[in-house]
């Protein structure tokens, strides 16, 4: 497949558009095409064949290979607090909007900490021009999100994201940061960091193999993959980008924390009678721990 090029009109698409700007054609997404540059694949080819190496010289072949295997079964989760969620689980009308959708709506205010102006510059690097319509999620193995970001985490169907979701070494902000990435080469960011959705396996190898070892067993798996910090800054979890829309019908199951304030309980009730209706099961995290 000829990426720049329209598979209807045959013009060359610009890599940020969303559709092709000559004919419309839809169901373009900028952030998967990204990661199918050729020089991002390379670079990702590379780190992925280092990890294997890595792997063969500490003896951890098998390991390794149980690890990705583990992976292709690996989903988005996003963490929200219990209200946000029953506010987006109440009808399938419910959109799902994005950090900027809501701060351009007037619905919400940036945060006012030091990362405000970091993210603006990542997500502008990251999703030039597209930043607006990507919505933000960590990848899991068992379901477990991120607490920081709220107490109830939100797993989507690999079925309802995989064709235009893609994954990311990091938190995206925290990897400018770590690699020092100034303003002026924010639009040139080093390759081998992203990956489509169908070779995210790989890039989590390439991450995390040095974490990997002779008698790591399988039940380790998760909590290498993800862990949560005592501040979001202390997280270490693999991003995951997904473009576009999401309602009710986008999540597969609903984990929550077991909520300790009465007033949490109520909402979690509702939720729960919420999600009923819709078909998506929720569980407490001590259940599925
Ligand atoms: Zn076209």
């Amino acid at each position: 497949m000829v990426l720049d090029k329209c598979t209807h009109c045959g013009n060359n698409i610009p890599l940020s558009a969303e559709r092709c700007p000559h004919c419309a054609l839809p169901g373009i997404f900028p952030n998967v095409r990204a990661a199918e540059q050729v020089e991002e694949q390379e670079a990702l080819n590379k780190r992925y064949q280092e990890s294997l190496q890595r792997a063969a010289s500490s003896s951890c072949e098998q390991v390794a290979k149980d690890f990705e295997t583990a992976l292709l079964d690996s989903q988005a989760v996003i963490a929200r607090s219990l209200l946000d969620a029953s506010r987006l689980v109440s009808s399938d009308k419910q959109l799902y909007a994005t950090f900027y959708q809501l701060v351009e709506a007037g619905v919400r205010l940036p945060s006012g900490s030091k990362w405000d102006p970091l993210r603006e510059v990542a997500d502008s690097a990251l999703f030039p021009g597209y930043k607006k319509q990507v919505h933000f999620a960590a990848l899991s193995l068992d379901g477990w999100g991120l607490s920081n970001y709220g107490d109830c985490f939100l797993v989507l169907r690999n079925q309802m994201i995989g064709h235009r979701a893609s994954v990311f070494e990091e938190n995206s902000v925290i990897f400018m940061e770590k690699h020092k990435i100034p303003m002026s080469q924010a639009h040139n960011l080093p390759a081998g960091y992203r990956a489509t959705w169908g070779e995210r396996a790989k890039l989590c190898l390439a991450k995390l193999v040095y974490k990997l070892h002779l008698n790591t067993r399988e039940d380790a798996f998760a909590r290498i993959l993800l862990k949560e910090g005592k501040t979001s800054e202390e997280d270490s979890f693999v991003e995951v980008h997904i473009w576009g829309p999401m309602t009710a019908r986008t999540i597969e199951r609903v984990i929550v924390n077991k909520p300790k304030r009465r007033a949490d309980r109520v909402i979690l009730k509702s939720l729960y009678e919420k999600l009923l209706k819709v078909g998506v099961a929720l569980n407490t995290r001590a259940e599925v721990a």
